[in-house]
């Protein structure tokens, strides 16, 4: 499958009415064939600008949030190369990141959906990302520092082992919170942290310590 989507151009369309305004997030949206991340039976809403299951009671998250998050990385003042993603699931934003930055890192703490999305990377040629089986709790130390790290899945309280993980001017984009969730975007400047909030979301729990 090559890296090329007619129906993806329509979705990047609806984005942009939507608010997002980066070209770079918009070409790559575009060019992403998201049917391929999804069970055959939800295929045919794969442009839609939902969130759907994709079996383990997990979710594809909502094209919208995918692009915002990207964009957030895009915006950092220090230029991103090296991005660390936890919570791979269907590899989606996996696959968004990948054509957009040089080195990307992904953790995952269920088997079957990691060796599906890396399957995926490899039929839409994707060879900047490596994968890895376990608790993003802990990050990816031996990998890091990074430029930027990205978490999908919601967290009950900040992981600590990830602000470690980060360079300095680093950015860590996540989502805190059980019922009611807000995506936080933190930049690390030396041994301080800076928070905005940026808008309700509505993810998955970033489960601790349980790999499957
Ligand atoms: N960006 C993904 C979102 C998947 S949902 C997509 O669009 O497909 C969030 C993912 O985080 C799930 O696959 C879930 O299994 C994973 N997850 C939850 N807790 C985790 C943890 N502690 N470590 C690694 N992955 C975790």
């Amino acid at each position: 499958m090559r890296l090329t989507s007619r129906k993806g151009e329509s979705l990047a369309q609806l984005l942009h009415k939507e608010g997002i305004s980066s070209a770079k997030v918009l070409t790559a949206i575009a060019k992403t064939p998201r049917e391929l991340f999804l069970p055959d039976a939800l295929k045919h809403k794969a442009y839609q600008n939902t969130a759907l299951p994709i079996g383990q009671g997990q979710t594809i998250s909502q094209p919208y949030i995918v692009a915002r998050m990207t964009e957030l990385l895009l915006e950092s003042d220090n230029q991103v190369q090296t991005v660390l993603e936890i919570g791979t699931g269907s590899g989606y934003q996996t696959a968004i990141l990948a054509q957009l930055f040089t080195n990307v890192y992904s953790v995952e703490r269920i088997k079957t959906l990691q060796f599906q999305a890396k399957r995926r990377m490899n039929q839409l040629d994707l060879h900047n990302v490596k994968m890895k089986h376990g608790d993003g709790w802990l990050g990816w130390s031996s990998k890091g520092p990074y430029d930027a790290i990205i978490v999908t899945a919601a967290a009950k309280s900040m992981p600590k082992e990830l602000y470690q993980q980060l360079n300095d001017g680093g950015r860590l984009i996540i989502p805190v919170g059980e019922e009611n969730q807000q995506l936080h975007c933190i930049t690390k400047r030396g041994d301080e942290f800076e928070t905005k909030i940026i808008e309700a979301v509505r993810f998955v729990p970033l489960v601790a310590g349980d790999i499957i």
